[in-house]
């Protein structure tokens, strides 16, 4: 099988799913350069209403560039996954 789709999303691409619609929210806070900083909003326990996912961007085995996401409250890493992956059907429809 030639599956060339990326089975993840950057950590952008994963702050941009996650971002809320609300006006001020931390989860839209941008250092000088319009990077998105700090916690977004974990999609294992919503409603997430004060971020508290963090999302970074380290090198894991063969990727340069693997998305981790961990959230402080303690939803488990398979479940934020899961969130995520029903995010971007939500999302695609
Ligand atoms: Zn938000
Ligand atoms: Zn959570």
């Amino acid at each position: 099988m030639n599956n060339t789709r990326k089975q993840y999303l950057n950590e952008y691409e994963l702050r941009d799913l996650l971002q809320c619609e609300r006006a001020g929210c931390p989860c839209k806070r941008v250092d000088v350069e319009g990077k998105m900083i700090g916690f977004t909003h974990c999609p294992a326990h919503l409603p997430d209403n004060n971020p508290s996912l963090k999302v970074e961007t380290k090198e894991y085995g063969s990727y340069k560039d693997y998305t981790f996401f961990d959230c402080k409250t303690g939803c488990d890493y398979k479940d934020v996954r899961a969130g995520v992956a029903r995010e971007r059907m939500e999302q695609q429809k």
